[in-house]
């Protein structure tokens, strides 16, 4: 960097300590950049295992990414691997069936419990050798400021204003940070609301993911340790009080009636969390010298179980800019750069949004026509050798520009 630096407080200021915020942060760590977080919930490393809690579904790309991160080694005896995928839709023929073995792998991406995730990120942060860290803190103004952008943070010590050459948004899904920027954002509300909890079902998973479609919303079922297996149930949001007030013999009854009896009986239901589904997707994701990743940029459809994916690939891309930027010693916030990030961005980002939202509506839907097109579009995907290899190919993580991080096969 030139004189000029000793103007400004830090290179990149991330606003959010998510699971992308903080995948970003890691990522940066030994650059040389004097990067700044900002996270307005306290860290707090959870010990406790539940075996109620979420769990999310990681692609192969991300499973690689997390463990050149540093942070794989901490959450590996957690996750389990998904070595097959079953995709079927309740009252129609075809099926597709995803094994990775013919693929020539040994897993398309694992399942972590999310708080395992959030303890191993947490745990690597407090390695990371430059990174400042103010939690709980609050970003709560933005002002460009020449070539930087001033930044105001509020905690329980008062007010603090940064001067930074970048500031991304990794804020979440009502993005302060897009909102201060004067950027909007396409909203569609699915009426839908997924109900995320564990049973154990009579026959294990054995490695096995199953998605399967309904009029009412997609069901996934994700093998988990201990022969569990984690439950996302979508219901319509006009039936998610009445769901809610199920019994547990009544929410596994629902569960039986959508998915069937291929595992057995399901048993042992843990706590169900609901979560209303919305696709929320910024107009842009740079302005000057502002970048948004992860849920800020986009929060899509779980039904894929992209999200947190998608939001990881944002990070390594920028990350891989920035490090360039630090080796170089240029700007790390100038158009160029942002603009480089837009276009590498652009395939995977759009794709992977369009994917999940066509899913979403396309499966649902009990019109004549498009029941006997879907019924042959799974037969189709299950023959066809190269149209099966892409969907593996985009459901691992690799669609458009693949951030190099990602594309390290594991130790
Ligand atoms: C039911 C369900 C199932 C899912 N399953 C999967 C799955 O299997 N696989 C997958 O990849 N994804 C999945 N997802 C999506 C995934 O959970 C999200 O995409 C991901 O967690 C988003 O992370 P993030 O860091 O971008 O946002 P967040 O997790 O929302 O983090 C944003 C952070 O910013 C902080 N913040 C907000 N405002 C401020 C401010 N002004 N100042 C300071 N800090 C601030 C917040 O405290 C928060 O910590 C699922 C989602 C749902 C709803």
């Amino acid at each position: 960097m030139n004189d000029e630096s000793c103007n400004f407080d830090c290179d990149v200021l991330i606003v959010g300590g998510g699971l992308v915020g903080a995948s970003l942060a890691i990522a940066l760590d030994g650059s040389g950049l004097r990067v700044v977080q900002v996270e307005a919930v306290a860290p707090q490393i959870n010990p406790h295992a539940n075996p109620d809690e979420r769990s999310l579904a990681l692609a192969r790309a991300s499973v690689n990414a997390l463990e050149a991160l540093g942070v794989w080694p901490t959450i590996a005896a957690k996750t389990t691997p998904i070595r097959r995928v079953h995709v079927s839709r309740r009252g129609e023929f075809g099926t597709v069936r995803l094994d990775a073995a013919e693929h020539g792998l040994d897993a398309f991406g694992a399942t972590c419990p999310a708080r395992e995730l959030g303890n191993g990120l947490l745990m690597r942060l407090d390695r990371c050798a430059n990174l400042v860290r103010h939690a709980p803190a609050r970003l709560t103004a933005i002002e460009s400021e020449g070539d930087g952008v001033v930044a105001t943070l509020a905690s329980g010590d008062g007010e603090k204003r940064l001067r930074t050459r970048l500031l991304v948004g990794a804020d979440g899904t009502a993005s302060f940070v897009r909102d201060a920027l004067g950027i909007g954002a396409d909203k569609f509300d699915y009426a839908q609301t997924a109900f995320v909890a564990t049973v154990q079902p009579e026959r294990a998973l054995d490695g096995c993911a199953y998605e399967r479609f309904t009029s009412t919303g997609p069901v996934a079922l994700l093998p988990l340790a201990d022969r569990r297996a984690g439950v996302v149930m979508t219901v319509p949001s006009a039936d998610a009080a009445r769901v809610a007030a199920l019994d547990d013999a009544g929410f596994i009854a629902e569960l039986h009636e959508r998915v069937g009896y291929r595992l057995g009986r399901f048993s042992r239901l843990g706590k169900r969390v609901s979560h209303p589904l919305a696709r929320v997707i910024a107009q842009r994701v740079v302005a000057p010298r502002a970048v948004l990743v992860g849920n800020a940029a986009q929060t899509i459809h779980p039904i894929g179980a992209q999200g947190f994916n998608l939001g990881l690939r944002d990070a390594l891309t920028l990350a891989e800019l920035l490090l360039g930027r630090a080796r170089t010693g240029d700007d790390v916030g100038d158009a160029a750069l942002l603009q480089h990030y837009v276009e590498l961005r652009r395939e995977d980002r759009d794709g992977t949004a369009a994917t999940s939202d066509s899913l979403a509506r396309w499966t649902a839907s009990e019109a004549l026509p498009l029941k006997a097109l879907r019924s042959l579009s799974l037969i189709a995907i299950d023959r066809v050798a190269p149209l099966k290899q892409a969907i593996v190919a985009r459901g691992m993580g690799f669609r458009g520009h693949a951030p190099a991080l990602a594309l390290r096969e594991g130790t």
